[in-house]
C-alpha cells in the first residue's frame, strides 16, 4: 500500500451514512474493468462503502450482503451496467487462494473483464493488488468518526476532479447541528440532490438508470428507453 505521490483526497467521514455516499460517488464512476482496493479495521464501515458502491453501480441495495462465508461475491447491475464482484481478501491465504477465486495475475487478470472489482482487505494481498487499482483506507477516528483516505492512479484520472467535489459533498452534510444541507445538480436531469439522497449523485432510481458508462467525461447517453415501470418506483 505505498504511495509514491499520487493524488489523494482526505476527508473525515462522521456517520455510515457518509461512508456510504461516498461509496455511491466511487460506484457512480466506476466502469467495467476498474479495480478499487479497500482497507481498514474491523468495523471502520467497509461494508458501509461497499454498499454504496454496488448502489452507484446501479446494484439493488437489498441485493449487497457481507461477505461472512463467501469469499466472491458478484452482483448484478442495471441492464448495461458491469456486474460488481467483491471480494473478502480477510480469509485468503496465498497465492493458491488467489487463483482459485479467478485472480490470476497481479491487479485480478481476467476477474475484471466486464466487472468492477472491489477488494475488501487488499491490504492482505499485498502486491498482488496490482498498481492500477483505486485504494480507500479508512481509519477510526472516534466513535462514528472515521478518517478516510482515497488515493487516485493514473486510470480514474480523468474522472478524479468529480470525484474530489463528490467526496466533499458526502461528508458536509449531516454532521453535527445539521448544516443547510448541500446539494448539486443531478448528472441526468440538472435537478438539485442532497449528498444524503438515497441515489445520491443521482436525484432519483430513473436517472441512475440512465447509463453512466460515460459518465465522467459528461458524455451522457440512454442504455435502454425509459420504462413505465421505472416510473413508478418513485
Ligand atoms: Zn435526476
Amino acid at each position: 500500500m505505498s504511495d509514491t505521490g499520487a493524488p489523494a483526497w482526505r476527508g473525515r467521514s462522521t456517520s455510515p451514512e457518509q461512508t456510504r455516499a461516498i461509496g455511491r460517488a466511487i460506484g457512480a464512476a466506476a466502469a467495467a474493468g476498474d479495480l478499487v482496493a479497500l482497507s481498514g479495521e474491523l468495523g471502520a464501515g467497509k461494508t458501509q462503502l461497499v454498499r454504496g458502491i454496488a448502489e452507484g453501480a446501479g446494484v439493488e441495495p437489498a441485493a449487497v450482503a457481507s461477505p461472512t462465508f463467501v469469499l466472491v461475491h458478484e452482483y448484478e447491475g442495471l441492464p448495461g451496467k458491469p456486474v460488481v464482484v467483491h471480494i473478502d481478501a480477510y480469509r485468503l491465504h496465498g497465492t493458491g487462494d488467489l487463483e482459485t477465486i479467478g485472480w490470476t495475475a497481479p491487479g485480478g487478470g481476467e476477474l475484471r473483464e466486464g466487472a468492477i472489482v472491489v477488494v475488501e482487505w487488499a491490504d492482505r494481498i499485498g502486491a498482488n493488488i496490482g498498481r492500477d487499482a483505486l485504494t480507500v483506507i479508512l481509519t477510526h477516528a472516534g466513535e462514528e468518526s472515521r478518517d478516510v483516505v482515497i488515493q487516485c492512479v493514473p486510470s480514474w484520472a480523468s474522472r478524479w476532479d468529480e470525484l474530489r467535489r463528490l467526496f466533499d459533498l458526502a461528508i458536509s452534510t449531516g454532521a453535527g447541528a445539521k448544516p443547510k444541507l448541500q446539494s448539486r445538480p443531478c448528472p441526468i436531469c440538472k435537478e438539485p440532490v442532497a449528498a444524503d439522497a438515497p441515489a445520491f449523485p443521482f436525484c432519483s432510481k430513473r436517472c441512475r438508470t440512465i447509463d453512466l458508462g460515460k459518465w465522467a467525461t459528461g458524455d451522457y447517453r440512454i442504455s435502454r428507453p425509459i420504462e413505465e415501470a421505472d416510473l413508478d418506483e418513485e
